[in-house]
């Protein structure tokens, strides 16, 4: 039986009816943009996340950039960013005047550390983006500890839990301000484009409320050039019926995760989850140094299997310009040897077993 990479559908089904009241509910309602369902989502994924305040915007990448404007930051500021991550975490920053720094990883968490940001950190740092790749939980307190504010860029990481010395915690509430995307395919997906900041304090909140509306606070006068950036009634609606199932979903993910980890230790390079965090693996990626020859044999068996990024953001072309000068080896590392295998809230016990078979006969087979 073939088994894809992921799989959107299957988690939903038993929502459909929950979905379809829903959309008819928008659809009586008469209120399309910025209405009474984004502003309920709002006050649940705060309360759900233990972040004090969530503002919905279009989407992730539009999250980053406004997060980093409600900081301050601006033309002459640098902002630190990983290369190895989704090619959205860099490009939301030159929008806003300032230039990426890029950073290295540890490849074994594949997330960026306090000594990779440290040696990225100048007098012109304005703001460091941690991204919680994959799901798994970069160390935000261990960064902020250096003296910068942090943005989680948490779009891979709705679910995840890190414990921490102040009890269990979520991405979104570990750092000044933090990102989401509602993407279909994310561990919270909309049926569209969607996209929330959160943040603990309230003056910022109301900065990054303003700015997502043309920088206006009360749609007469502009106290500053803004964003046309709303999440829309029909997407706060369907992300309402779904945020109830995303605990059991990331339990879902977990499970899977672990069948893969007791199957393929020692076999390929596991991904590590950082101190204490129980990563919700937006993404399952495993290091192997034939990842290629690797991913051809279980495309041949009918196994979704692909690499997401063999070219990491600082070699881009577009972001070249701002390329370091000095290497990063984590990022190369990753970059080289990395491969997504399939992961779902749907993933059963026989698909992980067949998805690690064909993993092991591969790889026997060299
Ligand atoms: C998806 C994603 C984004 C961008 O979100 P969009 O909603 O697609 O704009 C940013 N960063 C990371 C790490 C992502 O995975």
């Amino acid at each position: 039986m073939p088994v894809p990479l992921f799989d959107p559908t299957s988690p939903r089904a038993p929502l459909r009816a929950d979905l379809r009241a829903a959309v008819h509910r928008v659809l009586d309602g008469g209120a399309f943009v910025l209405g009474p369902e984004v502003e309920a989502f709002e006050t649940e994924f705060a309360a759900y996340l233990g972040a004090g305040h969530a503002i919905g915007v279009a989407n992730g990448t539009e999250a980053i950039t406004i997060a980093l404007r409600a900081l301050g930051v601006g033309p002459g500021d640098e902002v630190v960013v990983p290369s190895f991550t989704f090619w959205a975490s860099a490009e939301a920053i030159p929008p806003t005047g300032a230039v990426p720094v890029f950073c290295d990883v540890d490849p074994d968490t594949m997330c960026v550390t306090a000594e990779t940001v440290k040696a990225a950190l100048t007098p012109k740092t304005k703001a460091v983006i941690v991204v919680h790749l994959f799901g798994n939980v970069a160390p935000v307190a261990e960064i902020e500890a250096l003296g910068v504010p942090v943005v989680e860029d948490a779009a891979q990481a709705a679910g995840s839990t890190i414990a921490t010395a102040d009890g269990v915690r979520r991405p979104g509430a570990l750092g000044t301000i933090a990102t989401f995307s509602f993407y279909p395919s994310k561990n919270l997906g909309a049926f569209g484009d969607g996209g929330a900041i959160t943040c603990a304090d309230a003056a910022l909140a109301d900065r990054v409320r303003t700015l997502r509306f043309h920088g206006s606070e009360d749609k007469v006068d502009y106290v500053d050039i803004g964003y046309n950036s709303r999440l829309d009634e029909l997407q706060a609606a369907i992300l309402r019926v779904q945020l109830p199932q995303l605990d059991a979903w990331a339990a879902a993910r977990v499970a899977a995760g672990d069948r893969y980890a007791a199957a393929l230790d020692g076999i390929v390079t596991l991904p590590r989850a950082t101190a204490g965090a129980r990563p919700a693996w937006h993404l399952y990626v495993i290091r192997h140094a034939e990842a290629d020859r690797l991913a051809a044999a279980l495309t041949d068996a009918g196994i979704g299997a692909r690499p997401y990024y063999r070219t990491p953001v600082h070699e881009q072309p577009p972001m070249r310009q701002w390329a370091p000068s000095y290497a990063l080896p984590g990022t190369a590392e990753a970059a080289r040897t990395h491969l997504a295998i399939p992961m779902s809230a749907a993933l059963t016990a026989a698909q992980t077993d067949e998805v690690s078979t064909a993993v092991r006969s591969a790889l026997a087979a060299a």
